[in-house]
């Protein structure tokens, strides 16, 4: 996009100088390294490994992590102008990063023990290896207290973890895997218990999720197949049964990174459309000039900056220590919501060519429709607002 454009789409006018500079570092990477593959592992369905090192070397991969992790100590907002310059360019690796260092080396860092940060973080945030997270089972989706994954305590400290995790991103490429089992069913949902588990650990398979995703194909996604994996006490992140405070919290941080993935991914929409309309003539004129297509555009354009806005909202009040369940839901089910309709919206705009892969909105909206399911549903994000609103009364 150019400047000018940027200026048009992003004006936002509380941001500083710093942050300004910061997003304009990142969209500068995004259109360098990533945006010349972005089609690409669309339409191949291929991971690409050069980007995991590109993104330690431009300090990304990292970027949330505090130095001494081998982070960069970025705040909440850097995240955020970071994920939306990113999501705006190439979902699968918006969503590469959510997971490995939101879902991960974040929930390492916030809950591992010193040995479990100083062996992990730095290899992570260096881009050596690869991490993943591993909630989801068949039956336990939104559900997670209902997973039926187990840790079966061996003696000497050791568990043998038995379950099968579906959905995983970075699950066929991971070295790592952050796992959740539970260790003692009869607590139920205190029972479950995050493991870091190499992934080459003996009674560890994976397999490649069957069919074919609608969106993020330059993703990768597994199931991963525990059959009797066996560990020490010193897997264990967060302490026997915090599992389910340890894996909403990893949540919880990752959710900021889609929800600004989102207003990213609206604004490629919109940027699009606008290049789009500005460009085709029907009627002996172009296509901005028609006022039903003006509508459309406002609509995009409004609801874009709503979205920016709840989002760096959220992350000024993650940074002042002060956001709240409430904050993060209602940033994350406008901004998935949003972009969804923005990118319908923009396959319409584009006719006949928005329905083909030869321009650029068709891969936008199949990618959409993930951040609107993933790290919770939009109707598990309306739950949560709901409940905050309602306690606040
Ligand atoms: C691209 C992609 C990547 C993913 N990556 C990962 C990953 O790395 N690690 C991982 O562990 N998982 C991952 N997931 C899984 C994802 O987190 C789950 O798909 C998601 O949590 C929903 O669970 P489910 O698919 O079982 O749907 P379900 O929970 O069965 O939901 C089905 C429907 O019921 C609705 N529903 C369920 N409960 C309620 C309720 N209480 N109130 C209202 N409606 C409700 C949902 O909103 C949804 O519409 C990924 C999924 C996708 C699509």
């Amino acid at each position: 996009m150019s400047d000018q454009a940027f200026q048009a789409v992003l004006p936002d006018p509380d941001l500083d100088d710093a942050q300004r500079a910061f997003a304009h570092r990142i969209r500068a990477f995004a259109a360098d390294k990533l945006a010349p593959h972005a089609r690409r592992i669309d339409e191949e369905e291929v991971f690409r490994a050069e980007s995991v090192a590109e993104l330690a070397a431009a300090r990304v991969l990292g970027g949330p992590l505090r130095p001494e992790n081998g982070g960069e100590g970025w705040s909440a907002v850097e995240l955020a102008l970071a994920h939306e310059e990113i999501g705006a360019v190439c979902g699968n690796t918006r969503g590469f990063l959510a997971v490995h260092t939101g879902l991960v080396s974040q929930c390492i860092e916030a809950h591992g023990s010193d040995a479990q940060r100083r062996t992990w973080l730095p290899r992570l945030a260096g881009g050596e290896i690869i991490g993943c997270f591993g909630l989801t089972e068949e039956e336990a989706g939104s559900d997670v207290g209902a997973m039926q994954t187990r840790a079966e305590p061996v003696g000497d400290g050791r568990y043998r973890i038995h379950g099968k995790k579906i959905w995983i991103t970075n699950g066929g490429v991971a070295d790592v895997c952050l796992v959740f089992a539970n260790a003692d069913p009869e607590r139920g949902k205190d029972g479950i218990t995050g493991f870091l588990v190499p992934t080459d650990s003996a009674g560890l398979r994976r397999e490649r999720m069957p069919g074919r995703e609608l969106g993020h194909r330059g993703s990768d996604h597994a199931q991963l197949v525990f059959e009797g994996v066996e560990v020490g006490e010193d897997a264990i992140v967060g302490g026997l049964g915090n599992g389910f405070r340890v894996a909403l919290d990893g949540l919880h941080a990752g959710r900021l990174s889609v929800a600004a993935g989102a207003v990213g991914i609206h604004r490629a929409a919109l940027d699009a459309s606008l290049r789009f309309v500005t460009t085709r003539e029907q009627f002996g004129r172009t296509i901005d000039r028609f006022q039903m297509v003006q509508e459309r555009i406002a609509d995009m354009a409004v609801e874009l900056l709503a979205s920016r806005a709840l989002v760096l909202r959220c992350a000024r009040r993650r940074d002042a220590g002060v956001e709240t369940d409430g904050d993060l839901a209602a940033a994350k089910l406008y901004s998935t919501e949003a972009a969804a309709r923005a990118c319908d919206q923009a396959v319409l705009l584009h006719g006949g060519r928005g329905y083909s892969s030869a321009y650029p909105v068709e891969r936008l909206l199949r990618d959409v429709m993930g951040l609107r399911i993933y790290e919770g549903t939009s109707m598990i994000q309306k739950g949560l607002l709901a409940r905050a609103f309602l306690r606040a009364r």
